[in-house]
Parts: structure tokens; C-alpha cells; sequence
């Protein structure tokens, strides 16, 4: 059963998305929405939302991994996929064409993303919200992705703590990031203004977390990091 949590101080909701102290959360256009405010936007992804996961996001990663964004994301899918399952950035959630799951979450910040989700795979529930203070209870998932989206994060070990803890025990999950390797890496980090970080910090963070490594897959400055958790 996943339940929501008030984001804020993670009190159980009511079925009217209200929480015991006052914070008021809302149903849009079939979007759970826990943002409070419109972030404010200036990301090039979003530009790009109506094109992203046909051609920008397959050709960028073709181009800079030399491998199809597909079996990445068929690969992760293969080892996280679980009954109630999340994905974290789901952006226009591509990854629920693979994924096997009977309880389906896609979140993300923006609603074009969204939008283009419900209308594309209408069993996955669209939720819009932080991935820093996710909107769930503790161990509501058996399994969760996020898929290029924690190395965003100024400190990546929020999301990945947050991801953690919605997982139940032996729940499993993959991680796609962008890692400190190679040429690509410093020219993506310069483009994306992004501070790089090496494969083995991601993976001691999510230890810290009680996700253990079981696998990694490089492509390019890319890994793919299956974990399990403890
Ligand atoms: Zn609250």
C-alpha cells in the first residue's frame, strides 16, 4: 500500500490531500501535486519536454554513452521492477514502458513533463514534487529508479536518502547518474553547470543509506548503479 505523507513534516494526509497541520495539497488535471509553488524554470529539459524522450534524451545518450538510452533504461527496469513501484524524475516517464509494476508512481518537478506522462501511460499515478523530500511513507515501495537525476542535486545524498527510505527491505533500486569519467563528463558538467563526482562516491552514499551495490553498468560517463536494500 503506498500512502502519502505530507512533505513538509511527513504527517499522514487525509484522502483530501490534508495534512494535520494545515498544509494543503491538491489533485490538477489528475497530478498529485506537493509543490507548493511553481519552481522556477529555466531548464533547458523543459524546453525541450515535448521532444525529450523521443529524440532528445535517446540521441544525447547514443551520442555521449555509445549506447541506446532504451537498454539502460529496460536494464534498470529488469532489476528494480516490483509491485509498488517509484521512479524518481520521471520526467515523461519512458521507463514505465518496461518496468512491471501493479502500483505505478512517476514523480517529478515540472507539470509539462507531467502532462505529457498521464497522457502517454495512463496507469502510471503522476505525482509533482521534490525529490529531496519525497511525498510518500517510509517502506511504501518494492522497487525505485531515478534515472540521470541525482547528480543534479547540489547534494546528491538527499534524494538518494529520500529513495531509501520509501523502499521496503529488499527493495531494490537503480540509479543512473552521471559520473567524474572521461572527456564527455567535463564537457556535460560544464554545459549542465553541474559539480562532477566519481562512480564510488555514489556508491558509498547509498551504502550510508543501506542500499547495497549489487551491480554497475558504465557507458561512457554514465553508470547505472543496481542496488538492493538492507
Ligand atoms: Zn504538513
Amino acid at each position: 500500500m503506498v500512502s502519502f505523507v505530507c512533505p513538509l513534516d511527513r504527517l499522514p494526509l487525509s484522502d483530501d490531500l490534508r495534512c494535520p497541520r494545515g498544509h494543503i495539497y491538491r489533485l490538477i488535471n489528475g497530478v498529485y501535486d506537493f509543490l507548493q509553488e511553481e519552481p522556477k524554470s529555466n531548464d533547458i529539459l523543459e524546453k525541450v519536454a515535448p521532444l525529450y524522450e523521443d529524440i532528445w534524451a535517446p540521441l544525447g545518450f547514443l551520442i555521449t554513452g555509445r549506447t541506446s538510452y532504451s537498454s539502460v533504461l529496460k536494464d534498470a527496469a529488469s532489476h528494480s521492477s516490483g509491485k509498488e513501484f517509484l521512479d524518481v524524475g520521471t520526467g515523461p516517464g519512458k521507463i514505465f514502458d518496461y518496468v512491471k509494476c501493479e502500483q505505478c508512481y512517476g514523480l517529478d518537478i515540472s507539470m509539462r513533463f507531467l502532462a505529457i506522462l498521464k497522457r502517454k501511460r495512463s496507469r502510471v499515478t503522476a505525482v509533482r514534487g521534490d525529490a529531496m523530500s519525497l511525498p510518500f511513507a517510509d517502506e511504501s515501495f518494492d522497487g525505485a529508479t531515478s534515472m540521470f537525476v541525482v547528480h543534479m542535486f547540489p547534494d546528491p545524498s538527499k534524494p538518494i536518502s529520500e529513495i531509501s527510505r520509501v523502499l521496503k527491505r529488499g527493495g531494490r533500486c537503480s540509479m543512473g547518474v552521471l559520473t567524474k569519467r572521461g572527456m564527455i563528463a567535463n564537457v556535460l558538467s560544464r554545459w549542465w553547470k553541474l559539480e562532477l563526482r566519481p562512480e564510488t562516491y555514489y556508491v558509498s552514499i547509498s551504502e550510508r543509506f543501506n542500499l547495497k551495490t549489487t551491480s554497475v553498468r558504465q557507458m561512457g560517463p554514465w553508470s547505472l548503479i543496481n542496488c538492493v536494500k538492507s
